[in-house]
């Protein structure tokens, strides 16, 4: 059976987590709470609550090779530090190229309720 995996969020980590999970067999459901994909580097000029956002004029201040996926160099015309809109650019450029839109639910109505469950395998062979 197809194990499912909810992902809460589709910033960068949320994207990566729907591929890598597709690269594993699993099935991905993202959950995005706001209308599109991005997280952070989603610009808006008004402040949402709850929602981090960056001031319209960024510009990463890292490298577009240290930044971009694994598997999936950013465009060779793009600048080696990006502006915000470009590395929103690249997200969207990755989302197409990898056929993730359909993962992700944006804006779900209902709340979820996660419960999160910890094990420990222990060396006696036990678990916690
Ligand atoms: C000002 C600033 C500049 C930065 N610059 C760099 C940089 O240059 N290089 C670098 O590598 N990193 C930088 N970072 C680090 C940055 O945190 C990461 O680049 C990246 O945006 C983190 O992605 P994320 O997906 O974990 O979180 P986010 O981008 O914050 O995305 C989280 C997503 O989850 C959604 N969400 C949250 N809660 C829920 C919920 N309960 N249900 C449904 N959806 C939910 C949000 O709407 C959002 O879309 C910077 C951070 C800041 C604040």
């Amino acid at each position: 059976m197809v194990k499912r995996v909810a992902i809460i969020g589709a910033g960068v980590s949320g994207l990566t987590s729907i591929k890598s999970c597709l690269d594993e067999g699993l099935e991905p459901t993202c959950f995005e709470r706001s209308d599109d994909i991005g997280g952070l580097w989603k610009f808006k000029p008004d402040v949402e609550e709850g929602r981090a956002s960056i001031y319209q004029s960024v510009i990463m201040n890292t490298s577009k090779e240290m930044s971009c996926f694994s598997d999936f160099p950013m465009p060779e015309d793009f600048p080696n530090f990006l502006h915000n809109s470009k590395l929103l650019a690249y997200f969207k450029i990755f989302v197409k190229k990898f056929n993730l839109l359909k993962y992700i639910r944006f804006q779900p109505t209902k709340c979820l309720r996660l419960c999160v469950r910890l094990w420990f395998p222990l060396r006696n062979g036990s678990s916690l």
